[in-house]
């Protein structure tokens, strides 16, 4: 993914920890160049001559910052870059707010996928997300919703699921699925090393259960939530499709706005810093040694206790940068969110495996939903 703002952001969540990065570029004016735009888009896409649609991914900070001239540009260059037959897709990851129509008619046109972060209805959304005044952003990122619907924008929700919202998994379900009619809702959660924001352990396996109860009774095949689907595949024991959830991670790098380019957007650090994609192309540098030791460590750094876990083989102990806790023997490197994904995992053991059943036997799994009705 890429970062053209770096971690620049027109809000001032609470619990967004993406903010104090932007003390590593003390002298930046956190916009990507032109030269850094066209050497990302040549390398990344020439470097994938086979395959037939390639997704460029805009994250933050927040993007639209930028402004859509620098949008168009990158439409312009991928045009220029790709082989004949290949298509180039982009996905951006916005907080909705600076959308207009403008950005609506240009979103629609290149067929871009908008990712929108809201954390629910407007009381619960607004705990966190405030702008830079402490003003709540509800009201604004609605009406950039709503651009995105009446320009026929693709979108998916991203709902950080932090201590103010936990404890209400139905109201936003509802509420997406019912009110803002969406079919995509992707569930993060929040997790800080002090745990002021963030959701606890046995909150987040609350969450995610009682949303999965409504849903494989009600929406399966209609409403797509990520952490499902990725469950569905390692019960099924295929990739999981998303870093947390495989064995080992590795192919997610954040590239800052300057052309560095980091293991992982939760790791945008010094340490973790491949190189300079103006100087090294980025091909080398995702096969590095550093890099791949990354990915691998995901999965030699488990603790025993994670090693001989009954439900390792959908959890992978989740993401490295929340392997803060102590196991009860007191070893370190347990996921913070622990308690939860076990509960979480054992309870949908049952309706995962007939799911897989079905899917063994050419049938859909939306036949679960009858095992309830
Ligand atoms: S560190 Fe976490 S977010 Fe980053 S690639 Fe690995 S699993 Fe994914
Ligand atoms: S549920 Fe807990 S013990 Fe099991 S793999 Fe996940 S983090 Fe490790």
């Amino acid at each position: 993914m890429a970062k053209p703002t770096g971690a620049i952001c027109n809000l001032d969540c609470a619990y967004c920890f993406f903010l104090e990065k932007e003390k590593l570029y003390p002298e930046s004016n956190f916009r990507m160049s032109d030269d850094v735009l066209k050497a990302y888009l040549k390398q990344y896409i020439q470097s994938q001559p086979r395959v037939a649609e390639i997704m460029v991914t805009w994250q933050g900070g927040e993007p639209t910052l930028m402004g859509l001239d620098f949008f168009k540009k990158a439409t312009e260059y991928a045009n220029q870059f790709k082989a004949r037959g290949q298509r180039v897709s982009f996905a951006i990851q916005t907080n909705g707010v600076l959308l207009d129509d403008d950005w609506g008619k240009f979103l629609r046109i290149h067929r871009c996928l908008v990712g929108i972060s809201i954390d629910g209805t407007e009381l619960l959304h607004d705990t966190y997300r405030r702008d830079k005044g402490n003003k709540p952003t509800f009201k604004h990122v609605i009406a950039g919703l709503n651009i995105l619907k009446k320009h026929r924008v693709e979108t998916n929700i991203l709902c950080t699921v932090s201590a103010a919202n936990g404890d209400h998994p139905l109201e936003i379900y509802r509420y997406f699925r019912d009110e803002l009619k969406a079919a995509y809702i992707q569930f993060i959660p929040v997790v800080d090393r002090d745990e002021a924001y963030s959701v606890r352990p046995k909150q987040w396996g609350d969450f995610l259960t009682t949303i999965f109860d409504k849903w494989v009774r009600q929406d399966v095949g209609k409403v797509f939530i990520p952490t499902f689907e990725a469950a569905l595949a390692n019960f099924y024991g295929v990739s999981a499709g998303i870093c947390v959830f495989n064995e080992t991670c590795g192919a997610a790098l954040a590239l800052e706005h300057n052309g560095d380019l980091y293991a992982c957007d939760h790791y945008v650090d010094p340490e973790y810093l491949l190189g300079n994609i103006t100087e090294t192309p980025m091909p080398a540098l995702v096969a590095s040694e550093k890099q791949q030791a990354f990915g691998q460590a995901k999965k030699d750094d488990l603790p025993k206790f994670c090693q001989t876990c009954d439900v390792r083989f959908a959890c992978h102990g989740e993401c490295p940068k929340n392997r803060f806790a102590k196991t009860p023997d007191g070893e370190d490197g347990l996921n913070y969110l622990c308690e939860g994904y076990k509960a979480f995992f054992k309870h949908i053991d049952a309706p995962m495996k007939f799911m897989v059943n079905e899917l063994q036997n050419q049938r859909s799994p939306a036949s679960v939903m009858k095992l309830f009705n």
